[in-house]
């Protein structure tokens, strides 16, 4: 790195656009304020002091869809819910993330076999970034699927990608 270092004036910063956009996405995420069963409970206990979500940069949690970017469905979604998340989601600012929270959320949980009134997994209603399993996951493991979902939206680029099935046109097509 001999090669380029001490070539720059002090105060000049010198990154990638994706690296600048991914840092500030990461660092800022707004969670929803929403909770829909006792997995909730544990989320507002990582909000709180003894766990402090701030450190990581999203303890701002909004009271509407339209101002937040982190969707954290903590608690049992029963297919009477599952349209009003669904509609929260879609109400969210873009880009948007999911975390699935606690193990009826991830599956069904204890309502697997008999809970013939809950939906076995929300990503059947909207996409999962992250899975959280637990009954309920504790406070750490919260923060965990929020450092894993960091380092989710670190890899991400504002790159046009080609459609999926599409080879990208050739020079010499285009000649
Ligand atoms: S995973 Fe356990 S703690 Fe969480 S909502 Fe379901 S029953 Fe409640």
């Amino acid at each position: 790195m001999g090669w380029i270092e001490n070539r720059f004036e002090e105060g000049l910063i010198v990154t990638s656009l994706d690296r600048a956009i991914n840092w500030a996405r990461e660092s800022s995420l707004w969670p929803m304020t929403f909770g829909i069963a006792c997995c909730a409970i544990e989320m507002m206990a990582t909000g709180a002091s003894r766990f402090d979500i701030d450190r990581f940069g999203a303890g701002a949690f909004r009271a509407t869809p339209r101002q937040a970017d982190l969707m954290i469905v903590a608690g049992t979604v029963t297919f009477k819910m599952a349209s009003r998340v669904r509609r929260l989601f879609h109400q969210m600012a873009e880009p948007r993330y999911v975390m699935a929270m606690g193990a009826c959320t991830v599956g069904g949980g204890p309502y697997f076999v008999h809970g013939y009134h809950v939906v076995k997994g929300v990503d059947l209603v909207v996409p999962v970034d992250i899975y959280v399993p637990g009954c309920p996951p504790r406070p750490e493991a919260l923060l965990e699927g929020l450092m894993r979902l960091q380092d989710k939206i670190h890899r991400q680029t504002i790159a046009k990608r080609p459609a999926v099935g599409v080879e990208p046109a050739s020079k010499e097509k285009n000649a």
